[in-house]
């Protein structure tokens, strides 16, 4: 089914009715704060069935799926922010320095003003309003532009927010490339972006030419790092459940999987029984497998077909956007396979031997978003864990970290930068303002001038 994409905007007036709004200082009490994250739960309770529908429609999510991975998520993010506002919004005493008694110092949060959030397609409802109840419980405004390539979702965002926010503070702004680089022009106090680097290197430059912060939620290669020692069946089930679903268009997906070789043909097998039990023996018949989002990253994901030995799957069919959850193996360092994000249904296994040659692989690339390790033995996790970096790491699962809020989501180096979720999300949005206030008591003659010696000697001994 084509779904016809929302109006395109023109209108990047809305910046200022949004600053306009902020300036008249209606974000900041807790109440209002409070109504906007209660007024976001209220829509996902009232509104599933379109949101649902949405999903289904965009990505061929099946109804569980999306309750869980999007709506049920952003539910749980509410819930912490609504239950920790008090406590996030305290301002925090610190020591004051002797230099500066008597006197107390600390620090004030206070909202950065109107946030823009560009939300990729993959998780639409997520990505589009995880960082709004951020920025929101942090007493912003909000411009949520959605991703053109989630049509559905994007429409029915913009249709329901307005009467469940405050609409002089929150906005949907609908567009491609081009609405987005004209938004771009505009001047925010923070950006949030999820998506590729490609874009993620524009929305960074047309921010530093206001030097807005950016919060850059990106994707790359995470692999899944399993070991001898392992539960096979449970390492087998639980990749095959993060790597197909949506059909594998997740950004912490397991991308490929390095194995041990003494255990590499026992886990292809496993994972294939588990391809079996969870979609049948032809995916395409289920409800539970999901479809591929439009015909260009098709192509590129059938074009990887031919780059390795392929083990399982395989089959597709273009006018159905169909790819079969899919095992490959013998793909080379060089191909698109192992060097590009696969952000698809296929999952590349690779066989080793020592250790070394695993942190050399993965420590050679780009640092991942996620990394998976898969073992029994506390010296194989300790030594990967010491020795890799990534945006977050699951020990024997994957993916779970995103149902605990209080673990930052987030990557680094090309994998991104910045973090939300829980109260990382809160201090994203937030400017910890220092604030120091002196008594008028006592006044510290050696400060000024005129400078002499008596008065340096007495600096000098208390600055020691
Ligand atoms: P996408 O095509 O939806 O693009 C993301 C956003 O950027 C959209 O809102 C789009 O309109 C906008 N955009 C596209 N071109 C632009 C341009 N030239 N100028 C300004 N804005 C532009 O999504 P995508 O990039 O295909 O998403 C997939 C990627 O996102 C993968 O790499 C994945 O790993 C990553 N991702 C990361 C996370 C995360 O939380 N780290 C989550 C989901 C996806």
């Amino acid at each position: 089914m084509t779904v016809p994409r929302p109006e395109f905007a023109t209108d990047t007036g809305v910046v200022a009715r949004l600053r306009a709004a902020f300036h008249s200082g209606k974000t900041r009490p807790l109440a209002w704060r409070r109504a906007q994250l209660e007024g976001l739960r209220r829509m996902l309770i009232e509104q599933e069935k379109p949101i649902l529908e949405a999903l289904h429609a965009d990505l061929r999510k099946h109804p569980t799926e999306g309750w869980t991975t999007e709506i049920a998520s952003v539910k749980d993010e509410i819930r912490v922010a609504l239950k920790s506002l008090t406590r996030w919004t305290a301002p925090r005493k610190v020591r004051t320095a002797m230099l500066a008694m008597p006197g107390k110092s600390w620090l004030m949060p206070e909202p950065l003003g109107v946030v823009l959030n560009i939300a990729a397609w993959n998780y639409p409802i997520q990505e589009g309003l995880t960082p709004m109840a951020s920025a929101l419980a942090a007493g912003n405004c909000v411009v949520l532009k959605p991703s053109e390539m989630a049509p559905a979702t994007a429409r029915v965002l913009q249709e329901l927010l307005p009467a469940y926010v405050d609409p002089e503070c929150v906005a949907v702004y609908q567009g491609g490339p081009a609405e987005t680089g004209a938004l771009l022009e505009e001047r925010f106090d923070h950006i949030l972006y999820t998506g590729n680097g490609h874009v993620g290197r524009i929305v960074a430059t047309a921010a530093a030419r206001h030097l807005t912060p950016v919060t850059l939620e990106l994707g790359g290669k995470s692999p899944a790092i399993i070991d001898q020692s392992t539960n096979l069946d449970l390492t087998a089930r639980r990749i095959a459940w993060g790597k197909w679903q949506n059909a594998g268009q997740i950004c912490i997906s397991p991308d490929y999987v390095l194995v041990h070789d003494s255990i590499k043909d026992a886990f292809i097998a496993a994972l294939k029984r588990e391809i079996t039990a969870m979609y049948g023996a032809d995916p395409r018949a289920s409800d539970s497998y999901g479809r591929i989002v439009n015909t260009r990253h098709f192509d590129r994901l059938a074009g990887y077909l031919d780059e390795a030995t392929i083990l399982h799957g395989g089959d597709s069919d273009r006018d159905d956007l169909y790819l079969a959850p899919t095992i490959v193996t013998d793909a080379a360092d060089t191909s698109r396979l192992m060097t590009e994000e696969i952000f698809g249904p296929i999952l590349p296994v690779r066989g080793w031997t020592s250790r070394d040659e695993v942190i050399g692989h993965v420590t050679s690339r780009d640092k991942p978003l996620a990394l998976y390790l898969f073992s029994n033995d506390t010296g194989f996790t300790d030594q990967m864990l010491g020795a890799i970096s990534a945006g977050q790491v699951c020990v024997n699962d994957v993916l779970m970290f995103m149902v605990c809020p209080n673990l930052p989501f987030g990557g680094v180096g090309a994998s991104g930068s910045g973090s939300y979720s829980g109260k990382a999300g809160f201090d994203t949005f937030t400017h910890w303002k220092p604030v120091l206030k002196r008594s008028w008591m006592f006044d510290f003659a050696a400060r000024y001038a005129p400078f002499t010696p008596k008065k340096e000697r007495l600096l000098r001994k208390l600055r020691r």
